[in-house]
C-alpha cells in the first residue's frame, strides 16, 4: 500500500476535517450524473458525505496496525442509510506521497 500524505496534516483537526469532506463533496459533484446522484435503493438524492474511514485490506488485518489501510469516505444517503464508498486517494482527498 503506498504512503499517502494529508496536505492538511498539522492544521486544527475540526477544519482539516472539514476541509477534506468539503474536497469530497466538490469531487463527487463533478463526478456524478443526474441519475448517479440518486439513491439506488429510495431514489432519495440528498446524501451526506462522511470523515476519511481506514478500511484494511482483507489480507492484511494483523498488519492494520501498521498504517496499511485502504482510506475511504463514504455517502450516507439521509433517506434510509445506504452507503457509498470511495476511495479517499483517488477522489484527492488525501493524497499518495511521491
Ligand atoms: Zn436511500
Amino acid at each position: 500500500m503506498p504512503q499517502v500524505e494529508d496536505e492538511w496534516d498539522g492544521m486544527d483537526p475540526l477544519v482539516a476535517r472539514e476541509l477534506r469532506r468539503d474536497t469530497a463533496a466538490e469531487w463527487i459533484r463533478k463526478k456524478s450524473t443526474p441519475a448517479g446522484r440518486q439513491c439506488p435503493v429510495c431514489q432519495n438524492s440528498v446524501w451526506t458525505v462522511t470523515d476519511v474511514q481506514e478500511v484494511p485490506p482483507f489480507a492484511r488485518v494483523v498488519a492494520a496496525a501498521d498504517g496499511l489501510v485502504i482510506p475511504v469516505f463514504l455517502l450516507v444517503c439521509d433517506n434510509c442509510g445506504f452507503c457509498r464508498m470511495f476511495n479517499a486517494i483517488k477522489s484527492g482527498v488525501i493524497r499518495e506521497k511521491p
